[in-house]
């Protein structure tokens, strides 16, 4: 087969993962390194959650692609749609065959609308809005603001989503606004979560209820959004053991929707076969594939049963570029290892965040010296709103933390 380029490297995204591991290759001494990368924009995604609490402007979560792609790194501006692991090519959506000698998957997760019927169209309805798009986030602070009385609801899917906390933070955020401006008691806040606890580690689950309670927010857990009516303005719950359903008509809804492997890797090669969400199926731990040795993943697309956030990704990237760099050398076994860590800062308030660090084995992982992270506190509102970008923008995307 003709092909049209061929890298030493081949990365696909240049989201999070594939900026971070990209910079990390080259200083590992990689030269000949290419990242398909379709969106001319890069976005850090953990502060739509503060746009659409009003504590952030969309702006600020965005920078032109060519600012933060590694120098030296071939960008090729186009879209994976296809690979053959046993021709070590990937196909585009420009008819572009490109060749690798070893292959870095990661194009994160793609937003299911579809999925739950009337969601598609809710989301651009008058009274609902998503912070998981950059279009909508100022749209749901727009929501906040002019709510003065009536029912709010916030959902989220069942399922791996980006950053699991990010359905809940939104509601603490826009529950103590509406505290601040003394309306709180005249709205009905509504969280439906799909799981029995308010978190999956028990230390932090806790410290959410008590959140929780403060605002008068109604949990329902073990309920998940099975359908949106965006002109009748009504959600339809389903409690997943009861199988009851319930109808709350709402004034502003956020709705987080359910989401998956982009469509182009579902039932392809690098898929586990009976894995309909689509991942990458690699090893918990060294991030190969488990049927393809030159091939890695990180970051949301991949099979590791962490939770889904920069947070991991900043982990995983050191180890897939170790990898890489070692099985380019022909060394066996590979040298480095993922534990699982993640960590989800949850804004509990407009002043306030509880950190929750974690791994695969839903342990509690703290990282920061002397600071007690099992309580919201106000430092790491810093932490959350200047710190992390920073270390983001300036550490992170160029492979130095
Ligand atoms: P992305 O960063 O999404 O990047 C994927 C890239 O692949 C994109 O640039 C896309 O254009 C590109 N791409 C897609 N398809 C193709 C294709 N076919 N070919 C080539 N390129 C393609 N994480 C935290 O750590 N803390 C938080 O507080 C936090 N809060 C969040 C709040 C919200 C509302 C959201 C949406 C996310 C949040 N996250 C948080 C999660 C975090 O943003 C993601 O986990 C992280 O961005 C994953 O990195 P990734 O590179 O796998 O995917």
């Amino acid at each position: 087969m003709t092909t049209d380029a061929h890298h030493q490297v081949l990365v696909v995204g240049g989201g999070s993962a594939g900026v971070s591991v990209a910079a990390r290759l080259l200083r590992l001494g990689i030269r000949d390194v290419g990242v398909v990368e379709p969106s001319g924009t890069h976005y850090y995604q953990p502060l739509w959650t503060l746009v659409g609490g009003g504590r952030a402007t969309a702006g600020a979560s965005s920078r032109p692609q060519r600012s933060v792609l590694p120098k030296g790194v071939s960008w090729i501006r186009d879209r994976v749609e296809s690979v053959d692991p046993e021709a070590r090519t990937v196909g585009t959506a420009d008819g572009s065959v490109i060749a690798y000698d070893r292959l870095v998957v990661c194009p994160g997760l793609q937003l299911d609308w579809n999925r739950v019927p009337g969601m598609a169209q809710a989301v651009t309805a008058p009274h609902t809005s998503s912070n998981y798009t950059y279009e909508l986030a100022p749209k749901t602070w727009d929501l906040i603001r002019s709510m003065r009385s009536g029912t709010a609801v916030f959902t989220m899917p069942s399922g791996p989503i980006k950053c699991g906390g990010a359905p809940q933070k939104i509601a603490y955020l826009a529950a103590d606004h509406w505290r601040e401006q003394g309306v709180l008691k005249d709205i009905r806040v509504v969280l439906a979560l799909p799981t029995p606890a308010m978190f999956g580690v028990p230390v932090f689950a806790g410290e959410l209820e008590r959140v929780a309670a403060r605002y008068g927010i109604e949990v329902h857990r073990s309920s998940e959004l099975v359908e949106v009516d965006p002109d009748g303005r009504t959600a339809v719950l389903v409690h997943h053991e009861s199988g009851a359903r319930e109808s709350v008509r709402f004034d502003m809804m956020h709705l987080v929707p359910p989401q998956s492997a982009p469509d182009w890797l579902k039932g392809g090669p690098l898929a586990a076969p009976a894995d309909p969400a689509g991942y990458v199926e690699i090893d918990r731990h060294t991030m190969r594939h488990v049927r393809h040795p030159e091939i890695f993943a990180l970051g949301d697309a991949g099979s590791s049963p962490n939770s889904k956030t920069g947070a991991a990704v900043r982990r995983q990237a050191p180890v897939v570029a170790r990898n890489v760099a070692a099985s380019l050398a022909g060394a066996e076994p590979l040298p480095a290892s993922y534990d699982g860590y993640s960590s989800c800062p949850i804004t509990t308030s407009r002043h306030s965040v509880l950190l929750a660090e974690f791994d695969y084995g839903l342990r509690h992982r703290p990282t920061l010296p002397l600071v007690d992270t099992t309580r919201e506190r106000r430092d790491l509102w810093y932490l959350k709103r200047y710190g992390l970008p920073f270390l983001y923008w300036h550490l992170m995307l160029r492979g130095r933390a």
